[in-house]
């Protein structure tokens, strides 16, 4: 009976009610974030000024679980649980003898798995009597996500807009206004770090690590009137995802399945952590054989050819030092890399789980990705954000694999977003202008002969 279902959905008592939370179960505690000036472990005092107490708790928590609040779940209901599916339609496309099955985070109002912790993060905040979080965006996903987030609970919200995304997306930027939050291009002028970089580089189109320093600055200093939010990277946003996981367990339960392999695409790695972290306590506690797999872009391969070192979260060194996998918070993303992905840095939590082998990593060209997400909108319907197809041209690597070898493993992935606002990287693709990049050596060896030097 179960062969001829496509989507595996859950009734909304079925959203979880609480959060996982990976701490409690990894081999060794997680490295201690460190204090940018002093090198010496931080407490929560350092965060107080950037973060409500209830986020600095969960950061550094070592509970199992953690309870979403009422409030958070009656807003998850507007799209949660999301819908798993199988994805038969492209295994036929592939002729393989894989199972394959997808998460869908796109359908969330925002578009992507973003609203998960733009939610709890603004609800805290309010909660704490906090007027309005700064934070930065990239692309655009978390800038719209977390404008939605603070509309639903009254906060203002201020974004800093990498320069170049500003310029080349403006219908993100029209989104994120449309909720009543305040854009602006980063560099900027309202900033000591961003008015610094334009001094030097008045035409500077911006990076990710950029509008994270300009951000940071703007809460720093607003007395605590405002806050910061960070839409990846920190374990309390990992954990946020976790519902992903969670769900898509429960889905595979009534699917008849269970996976052998478990696939993400990862920039900070916040959609890999959600899909996979669920399972990887199977692993751990249940010495189940997962295989669970990071993918990351070629242009910015901050797993497989970074290093596990201490380094700074953003460009002018304002945030904490955070041990991760890295190529050096002064590496910039290639201009022609079109995937997204961009962040220097890796989550602490997916940087000890790929030290520990415990997870593996992958690196993917954009028009492996490209190809795969062509190959996944004709037989699927839905167009993939550029992200999400590095995973998806994982998940084809691993089942043309299973297909020559005659096995059956059963693959599951995130499908963390749409890609309905990334056309023109579509459009590129489509008439052949899309090249390859790969982030060469020497490049990299400059940005990490930058990196802090920390005993
Ligand atoms: C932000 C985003 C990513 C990258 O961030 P992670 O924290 O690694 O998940 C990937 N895909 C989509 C659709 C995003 O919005």
């Amino acid at each position: 009976m179960t062969e001829s279902v496509t989507r595996f959905d859950l009734p909304q008592s079925a959203i979880p009610t609480r959060w996982y939370n990976i701490q409690a179960d990894l081999p060794r505690p997680l490295p201690p974030v460190l204090h940018p000036g002093t090198h010496q472990p931080i407490g929560p005092a350092d965060l107080a000024p950037l973060f409500p107490m209830e986020l600095i708790k969960q950061e550094v928590s070592r509970e199992r679980f953690i309870e979403i609040p009422e409030e958070v779940r009656e807003i998850y209901k507007l799209w949660r649980p999301t819908p798993l599916l199988r994805a038969r339609r492209l295994e036929k496309a592939l002729g393989t003898t894989a199972r394959i099955y997808y998460k869908y985070e796109g359908g969330s109002p925002s578009g992507s798995h973003k609203l998960n912790t733009a939610v709890p993060q603004a609800f805290y905040n309010k909660q704490e009597g906090v007027q309005g979080l700064t934070t930065e965006t990239g692309a655009g996903q978390w800038g719209t996500a977390i404008s939605q987030a603070c509309n639903f609970f009254g906060l203002e919200c201020f974004v800093w807009m990498v320069r170049v995304s500003y310029d080349q997306k403006p219908h993100r930027r029209s989104m994120i206004q449309s909720f009543g939050a305040t854009v602006n291009a980063s560099p900027s002028n309202l900033t000591n770090c961003g008015r610094a970089i334009l001094e030097k580089d008045p035409n500077n189109t911006g990076s990710l690590g950029m509008a994270i320093s300009e951000a940071v600055e703007a809460a720093a200093t607003s007395g605590g009137k405002y806050k910061y939010a960070l839409g990846s990277v920190l374990n309390h946003v990992l954990m946020h995802q976790t519902i992903i996981g969670q769900e898509s367990m429960l889905q595979l339960k009534r699917a008849g399945d269970y996976p052998d392999i478990v696939i993400g695409c990862t920039g900070g790695g916040s959609n890999f952590a959600g899909i996979a972290l669920p399972f990887v306590r199977d692993k751990l506690a249940h010495d189940k054989d997962i295989r669970i797999l990071a993918v990351e872009p070629a242009a910015c391969p901050s797993l497989t050819r970074g290093v596990y070192a201490y380094d700074f979260g953003d460009v002018a060194g304002m945030t904490p030092l955070i041990k991760m996998h890295t190529l050096g918070a002064a590496f910039i993303p290639p201009p022609v890399h079109a995937g997204g992905l961009r962040y220097h840095g890796m989550a602490s939590i997916i940087s000890e789980l790929y030290d520990q082998k415990i997870i593996e990593a992958h690196a993917v060209r954009q028009l492996e990705a490209f190809t795969a997400a062509r190959v996944f909108l004709r037989s699927e319907g839905i167009v993939p954000a550029p992200e999400a197809s590095h995973a998806i041209a994982q998940v084809i690597r691993e089942a043309t694999k299973a297909t020559e070898a005659g096995t059956s493993p059963v693959i599951l992935f995130n499908l963390c977003g749409h890609g309905h606002f990334d056309m023109s990287a579509y459009d590129a693709f489509n008439n052949g202008s899309l090249a390859d990049y790969e982030y060469p050596a020497e490049a990299i060896e400059a940005a990490m002969a930058a990196l802090p030097k920390v005993d």
